[in-house]
């Protein structure tokens, strides 16, 4: 923190963004290190303040598809890894997926997330390599008729613009760090301009990004901050942080869980720095006995809703909440209804996702960004 800033007491610097004014890194950096339990509250309290002044007491929800578990990748973070051979493995059909997003739309979602791992199927295969998906969004976008978000990995600008044109909204690529050593570490082989420059592309072609940061793999509080200023340049709709869980038979196995608090404070602290964007509460980290406290810290989407009975995993616990039905949109609303929310309608969440394609086709968006 700058002299300048320590001279700024905690309710200063609270006050800025209910002003429109921006902090600067050295007060975000001040804010992700609160420590005191009333500091803590007030940060949270601002957090949810700032929500209501953008979005009311209306909450989006998204469900959570994940079509195929196969990946050609090696984070050692992921569960879901190549080298896992005892990640349970599969690949839904184009029915199998139709299925289960009908039922979430009719559940009354108001996105649907197609997520895969960079599947050899696709990525290694000859030919049109991605006609599968393609085709998937389709089918999907017809059946349902809803917003959609794919989550497949790194993808060309010709695919990206097929995927678009699909009928999806949202294209979700998380760096998961913005520290090129770290990501090294966490993502081996994989390029990290590559992966920043899709979600630059995807946003020049009119499709909305949403970027995600990991918590507590070895990042440093600056190392948060730059996470943050990559994001604002990215200029991202969405932006997502989840705590990392230690898998099983991984690299990562043995490394300490991140701090339980820590994925609340970074999303108050989200919150304070980006007050118009959608941040989610993931029901992927603690289950529906999480969502409460991330909704408190001013998460304004639900993400991870997934149906029971399809054999479907989630990510950073595979079969959390699933199938004893704790991840559905009642489960959800229960929740919402204790914090004083309530989920949108329809309208209001196409009507936000079109004001931000309207705005982001105005913004000269395609620069490098880091
Ligand atoms: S994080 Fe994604 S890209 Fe990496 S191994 Fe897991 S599924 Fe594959």
């Amino acid at each position: 923190m700058k002299p300048q800033d320590t001279a700024l007491s905690l309710d200063t610097i609270l006050s800025k963004p209910c002003r429109g004014q921006s902090l600067t890194a050295g007060q975000i950096s001040f804010l992700l290190e609160l420590s005191h339990p009333e500091q803590r509250a007030k940060l949270f309290r601002t957090a949810r303040n700032l929500r209501h002044q953008y979005f009311g007491n209306e909450i989006f929800l998204y469900g959570f598809l994940y079509v195929s578990t196969y990946c050609r990748n090696d984070c050692t973070f992921c569960f879901f890894r190549r080298s896992n051979s005892t990640s349970p493995r599969y690949r839904k059909s184009i029915q199998q997926i139709v299925s289960a997003a009908v039922r979430l739309a009719d559940a009354g979602v108001h996105l649907i997330d197609l997520t895969l791992g960079e599947d050899p199927a696709l990525f290694d295969s000859p030919g049109d390599k991605f006609a599968h998906l393609v085709e998937l969004v389709t089918a999907v976008s017809k059946a349902t008729e809803s917003v959609l978000m794919v989550s497949p990995g790194v993808m060309a600008d010709h695919v990206l613009a097929q995927l678009g044109q699909a009928g999806t909204t949202w294209y979700a690529c998380y760096q998961e760090t913005h520290q090129r050593r770290l990501f090294d570490r966490l993502r081996p082989g994989q390029n990290f301009d590559t992966r920043l420059e899709a979600k630059v592309t995807a946003h020049r072609l009119g499709l909305l990004i949403e970027e995600g940061l990991l918590c507590g793999v070895g990042e440093t509080t600056s190392d948060i901050v730059e996470s943050m200023e990559v994001m604002r340049r990215l200029d991202a709709d969405q932006i997502r942080v989840m705590n990392f869980v230690p898998q099983p038979q991984t690299p990562m196995a043995g490394h300490a869980p991140a701090d339980p608090h820590k994925e609340m404070l970074i999303i108050a602290v989200m919150r304070l720095v980006f007050p118009d964007r959608l941040i989610p509460a993931s029901l992927d980290v603690d289950g529906l006995s999480g969502l409460k406290s991330r909704l408190d810290a001013g998460a304004n989407v639900v993400t991870s809703i997934v149906p029971p009975g399809r054999g479907l995993a989630g990510v950073a616990r595979p079969d959390l909440d699933i199938d004893n039905g704790r991840r559905t949109t009642a489960a959800v609303q229960a929740v919402l209804k204790d914090c004083d929310l309530q989920p949108a309608g329809t309208a209001a969440y196409r009507a936000w996702t079109t004001r931000r394609r309207n705005m982001i086709s105005g913004n000269g968006l395609g620069r490098k960004i880091a």
